[in-house]
């Protein structure tokens, strides 16, 4: 509960940079800025508090806050020796949202707050400008009217266009006072006309309104959508700032800025910024004027740029982090709006945090805090393959360029509506958003659009700031593109595009192309920031990190990467290569057959002499036995050489192999199509051989179709019952490993069996196999060290952990089996069918399959890895299912003692990052 006594207003001089709660990001970093001696324009700070108090009210103002915002604009008036409504050097203010945490262009702002036309005419009395004065005016009338008076801008803007017809000029520069004049008449008739009631001229009013629709944007739609997706919680309010306004419209001794301690694009260390000469800030920001590079003003004004530079280096110094400045010249005197930690690429993050590092200005474990791991995930994104770019350059479908904005590269239709964008998206389609120019009205397009183009606009857009922050690729400013939002069609240099045309985008270059271009995975070795980063990684993390690689290629791929190893080898994968094929089914075909014969064998062997000689006999001269034999010893000699070729790179690191998993339906053709095949063929009466095979084929493929093959006859159950499959894939890895071993390469195999429920599993298998490896090594007459492992993929062999390790030598939880046993949903069908409104709706949090569910998945790992180790204590434990290379999973596995994680090739750079950043916040929780 908040009382009376309430403070809910803070002078920039009682504020500091920790207070962002309360006072906001840019109320805490006015504050800070003030205190550091920097030169900002006094204001004050009306606290996030007084936001959630008013929403509590219903809209009411808590009470003292307005005599409190009357006595501190007092102050304001008195520091600069202006009155507000005043009819002599009157002050104008700018009232600001500022939440927390960043939300670029999400919360309304208003500029030039105070006028009517008595103080415009005092304005234009001290200035000597009428125009300027004039000019303030309706863009401050433009400004409330839109987002206090929520009157559609478009209004406001086509008066604009219609007042430079009639001068008979372009640009809002060359409107001349009278021009000006019948503008603001025209603007207030519009609000008149908009609202019913004549435009506020009391500046009291106006600034009470300003701060209820600030207040009131926190809940605006596009606000809410930008909390939603960046999972910043809807509790926290916005804090109002106002500050007594400073011109860069005042001549061409003024203007204003953005400008970035490093390069927002890649990192380097250089001023980067841009500069609108006579300009007002949201002439920079809402890029409807593209501005020059900050490097111009060295010369136009020499000594505000070298006072800017002083100022950058302090500030960056004072925050420790790269920072993006705006900052406003007016007649020749610099003043410093904003600073903030700068929105990057995420290869410029890397670069930031390690450049940082290396100057001494932080600490290697800070820069691992400041890289997130969807960074380094953002790192892999793919770009256009060089041949197929110059392929579409040579066919004339090089459309032209812009402002490379935001890197990576991206294709899709071309669509010229947020709205529109967001519904294709909806139906499955890859959108590329173009516009004249973004504003915050189009996030939810923004969010859901592959890359973004516009015609309009500088680096420091919108658009820009927006997808760079999103790691998504981004394009603007390129004026030659004109797009007619009625006709739905662009034009660029007399080409014509049509919404709905595939277009591709290279956000690194700005080049805007026609139709679809091939994309090339990044060269992730040649960026010696990130490597370093990752370097320090290391030395902090305490989980391992392996692959889920099946070849050698993947292998080869993770090992740069940084892998210690592989965690899973899926075997079935190899099995399903083309020429291989025809042999598993002569397999699958004949293993019923044999194993038949095999049990008579073995049933007889207790029985008289006669009968187990007739048994025997059946089994050697049965030509299903046989064929299945031989599959096999073909299938041996394809296995040897994948596990040569995955041992081989992996040297030196162990490699989990798993035996063979798969429901026997995946490797078979489908019951329905060969049903129909064999009816035709038989109806026709023609190709009788192939009728013949078909036959066969489907009398199988009937015996070994299950109604649940996710819960059938896979994993280890098929090892049970087929043990033959599961010997020649241990022969075939351990004649490898001993090749390997007599060539002097160190290969490291972890036999792993899949989908164990009951320790009698392992017990009926491991002897079996145990005795194959070992005839096979002495009869290759070298020593491997190897070890018999299982995956925890059933609770129940979760649950009964301590009997399962008396007989594996390593555990490795199958977290996708185990999600969908756990949850009892089906792995293949349950995202396409219920999850995604099961999430939307918050009945889970998040998709299972996805971010391990620790309550419940979770509880069965810790329990599993607890009573694991207490049966044998040097057990080796991970994590093999998608969820090993997910950040939040990895934290978990951290906490939950595993000894590593194993994830795509892809995802192993993201995995250590992650991994180290696990122990980290373990150390803090400590402290
Ligand atoms: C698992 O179940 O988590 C696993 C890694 O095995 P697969 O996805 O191959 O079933
Ligand atoms: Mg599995």
């Amino acid at each position: 509960m908040t009382t009376t006594a309430t403070k809910w207003v803070y002078r920039f001089s009682e504020g500091n940079a920790q207070m962002r709660d309360l006072l906001g990001g840019k109320g805490a970093g006015l504050c800070e800025m003030s205190r550091a001696g920097l030169p900002v324009p006094p204001g004050f700070v009306i606290t996030t508090e007084a936001c959630r108090a008013y929403s509590e009210r219903g809209g009411q103002l808590p009470e003292g806050l307005w005599t409190s915002v009357q006595e501190h604009l007092g102050e304001v008036e008195a520091a600069l020796g202006r009155s507000f409504g005043g009819d002599a050097k009157p002050l104008l203010i700018s009232v600001r949202s500022g939440a927390k945490f960043s939300m670029p262009g999400m919360m309304d702002t208003v500029l030039n707050l105070g006028l009517n036309d008595e103080t415009a005419a005092a304005l234009a009395a001290e200035t000597g400008s009428e125009r300027f004065a004039l000019d303030a005016y309706r863009r401050f009338i433009q400004l409330f009217g839109k987002v206090v008076l929520h009157i559609d801008g478009t209004k406001f803007e086509k008066l604009l266009e219609a007042a430079k017809e009639t001068a008979d000029v372009h640009s809002d520069a060359e409107l001349a006072a009278a021009d000006l004049r019948a503008l603001v008449a025209r603007y207030r008739d519009l609000v008149v006309a908009e609202t019913g009631e004549p435009f506020p001229t009391d500046p009291w009013v106006q600034l009470e309104r300003a701060v209820r629709a600030v207040f009131d944007s926190w809940n605006s739609r596009r606000a809410i959508d930008y909390r939603n997706y960046n999972k910043i919680p809807h509790d926290l309010g916005t804090a109002v700032n106002i500050v007594a306004m400073v011109f860069g419209n005042l001549g061409d001794d003024s203007g204003t800025g953005v400008l970035f301690t490093r390069n927002p694009s890649t990192g380097a260390r250089e001023i980067f910024g841009e500069y609108l000469q006579n300009a007002q800030g949201e002439d920079v920001v809402a890029g409807t004027r593209t501005p020059q590079k900050i490097a111009q003003l060295g010369e136009s004004m020499p000594e505000v740029y070298h006072q800017l530079e002083g100022l950058a280096r302090q500030l960056e110094t004072h925050y420790r982090d790269a920072q993006d400045i705006e900052f406003t010249v007016e007649r020749g005197r610099l003043f410093i709006l904003q600073t903030r930690s700068a929105k990057r690429t995420p290869a410029a993050s890397v670069r930031v945090a390690v450049d940082l590092a290396r100057e001494g200005m932080i600490d290697e474990v800070t820069a691992l805090q400041r890289v997130s791991p969807d960074e380094v995930s953002a790192l892999l994104l793919p770009a256009f393959d060089a041949t197929a770019r110059t392929d579409a350059i040579g066919a004339g479908r090089l459309l032209g360029r812009g402002l490379n904005a935001s890197p990576g590269a991206a294709t899709g239709r071309i669509i010229f509506d947020a709205d529109r964008a967001a519904e294709r998206a909806a139906a499955g389609e890859v959108v590329i958003l173009a516009r004249p120019e973004t504003n915050p009205d189009d996030v939810h397009g923004i969010l859901i659009a592959q890359g973004v183009l516009t015609s309009r606009g500088g680096m420091t857009s919108h658009a820009a700031v927006v997808t760079r922050g999103l790691g998504k690729a981004c394009i603007v400013g390129m004026e030659a593109l004109r797009i007619d939002l009625d006709s739905r069609t662009a034009t660029i240099d007399g080409r014509t595009i049509a919404e709905g045309d595939e277009v591709s985008l290279d956000g690194t270059t700005g080049e805007v192309f026609l139709g679809r271009i091939q994309t090339v995975e990044p060269d992730l070795a040649a960026n010696h920031e990130l490597f370093a980063l990752l370097g320090w990684a290391d030395g902090v993390r305490t989980l391992g990190v392996r692959a889920n690689a099946d070849y050698p290629r993947d292998a080869a791929q993770a090992r740069e990467y940084g892998a210690q190893g592989i965690g899973l080898c899926r075997t079935e994968h190899m099995f399903f290569e083309t020429e291989r094929l025809a042999h598993v089914h002569e397999m699958l075909v004949n293993a019923p057959e044999h194993a038949r014969l095999q049990a008579a064998v073995e049933a007889a062997s207790d029985g008289p002499a006669g009968e187990l000689a007739r048994a025997q006999e059946a089994l050697q001269g049965s030509q299903a036995a046989h064929r299945y034999l031989a599959a096999l010893a073909k299938l041996e000699d394809f296995q040897r050489q994948d596990f040569t070729g995955i041992l081989d790179v992996m040297r030196g690191y162990p490699v989990v192999i798993r035996l063979l998993d798969m429901p026997l339906h995946e490797f078979l053709p489908s019951h329905d199509e060969l049903l129909a095949e064999v009816a035709v063929l038989e109806a026709t009466g023609a190709e009788p051989e192939k009728r013949r095979q078909q036959e066969t084929m489907l009398s199988l493929v009937s015996v070994l179709r299950e109604a649940n093959p996710m819960l059938g006859h896979r994993g280890c159950r098929l090892g049970v019952t087929f043990p033959e499959i599961y010997e020649m894939q241990v022969r075939a890895i351990m004649t490898a490993a001993a090749d390997l071993v007599k060539q002097g390469i160190d290969a490291q195999p972890e036999i792993m069996i899949p989908l164990v429920s009951h320790v009698n599993e392992l017990r009926a298998l491991k002897p079996r196999l145990e005795g194959v490896a070992a005839r096979t090594l002495a009869t290759a007459g070298v020593d491997v060290h190897y070890t018999i492992g299982t995956m925890i993929e059933t609770p129940r062999a979760a649950l009964t952990a301590g009997d399962v390790a008396t007989e594996a030598q390593f555990f490795s939880f199958g977290s996708n089996d185990l999600t969908q046993m756990t949850f009892g949903y089906s792995r293949d069908d349950a995202e396409g069918k219920f999850l995604g409104e099961y999430t939307e709706r918050k009945i889970l949090p998040a998709n299972p399959f996805q971010t391990m569910d620790v309550d419940g998945v979770g509880r069965l790992i810790r329990l599993a890895t607890t009573e694991g180790r207490q049966a044998r204590g040097d057990l080796t434990v991970g994590i093999c299912g998608e969820h090993g290379g997910d950040p939040a999973t990895i934290a978990f596995c951290q906490a939950a003692g595993l000894d590593y994680v194993s994830c795509s090739p892809f995802r192993i750079p993201v995995a250590r990052l992650a991994a180290a950043q696990a122990v980290l916040g373990q150390r803090e929780r400590d402290r």
